[in-house]
């Protein structure tokens, strides 16, 4: 993969307060414990990539941080506010956590701009030349500004997962999860995104980020939160990580996709 940023250069800012914190949380579906007594911080500015094997419970985490699933047991807090769990507070608190899937989950029938501009007009209450003017200034950011007036289907996998990201960032978001928003691309398409992604990195977004792109996490992330089997197996910098995973897990695993 092509990288970005100048070889052995990092987009490394150092980060700042606790902006997300999971404390002992357990998440159940039925019989199934798919998340056990998960502790992690992250901080503002920081960049979290998540790694492990697939059923490793990383899509479950990112959806208990904007409550997409609720908890059974444990806290998070959000800037430091427990997870509203329903009503005016929730719509608030998913604005404050913008969430990129691996599929782009753009409204079909709408155009791009249109894609970008709904979120802040209907929710945030943004005049709408407002919301249209800073969301074609979105759109020039992740490389689709002359692609405004089109509608999803006219654009590549790539191109809609750029809108997607846009649209994610129109709501201001104080923190970016990302699902696995690479992995439904074709292969040439995956560094447009990630560019994209190591750009918002390097600008100080506070990001989780759940991949199989090993170069991202190198390059972008503060650290890498390696799970198995619901837990937080080992947490490390990527150099640590990569180089000198500890546990037996982490190194089977490491063994298995580098
Ligand atoms: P990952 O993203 O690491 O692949 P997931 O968080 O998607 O893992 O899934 C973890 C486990 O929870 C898997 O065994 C999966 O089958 C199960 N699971 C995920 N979502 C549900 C659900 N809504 N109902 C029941 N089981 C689920
Ligand atoms: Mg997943």
């Amino acid at each position: 993969m092509t990288d970005s940023a100048p070889a052995g250069s990092t987009v490394r800012s150092t980060p700042g307060r606790p902006l997300v914190v999971l404390e002992g949380v357990d998440k159940h579906f039925g019989a199934l414990h798919v998340l056990r007594d998960i502790d992690l911080t992250v901080h503002e500015g920081e960049v979290v990539v998540v790694i492990g094997p697939s059923g490793s419970g990383k899509s479950t985490l990112c959806r208990t941080i904007n409550r997409l699933e609720p908890i059974d047991g444990g806290r998070i807090t959000l800037d430091g506010e427990p997870l509203p769990a329903e009503g005016k507070d929730l719509a608030r608190l998913r604005s404050d956590v913008g969430m990129v899937f691996q599929s782009f989950n753009l409204f079909a029938h709408k155009t791009v701009l249109e894609n970008v501009t709904l979120g802040p007009v209907k929710v945030r209450k943004v005049p709408k030349a407002e919301a249209e003017q800073r969301a074609r200034a979105l759109l020039d950011r992740v490389g689709i500004g002359n692609q405004a007036d089109k509608y999803p289907a006219q654009l590549s996998g790539g191109q809609q997962q750029r809108v997607a990201i846009a649209r994610a960032l129109a709501m201001q978001p104080k923190v970016m999860l990302f699902d696995e928003p690479t992995s439904a691309l074709d292969p040439e398409m995956i560094n447009e995104v990630l560019d994209v992604m190591t750009g918002l990195a390097r600008d100080g977004m506070t990001m989780v980020v759940v991949t199989h792109e090993m170069g991202f996490a190198r390059r972008a992330a503060h650290r890498v939160v390696f799970m198995d089997a619901g837990q937080v197996v080992e947490q490390a910098t990527p150099e640590e990580f990569f180089t000198n995973p500890r546990s037996d897990r982490a190194k089977d695993f490491l063994s298995k996709i580098l």
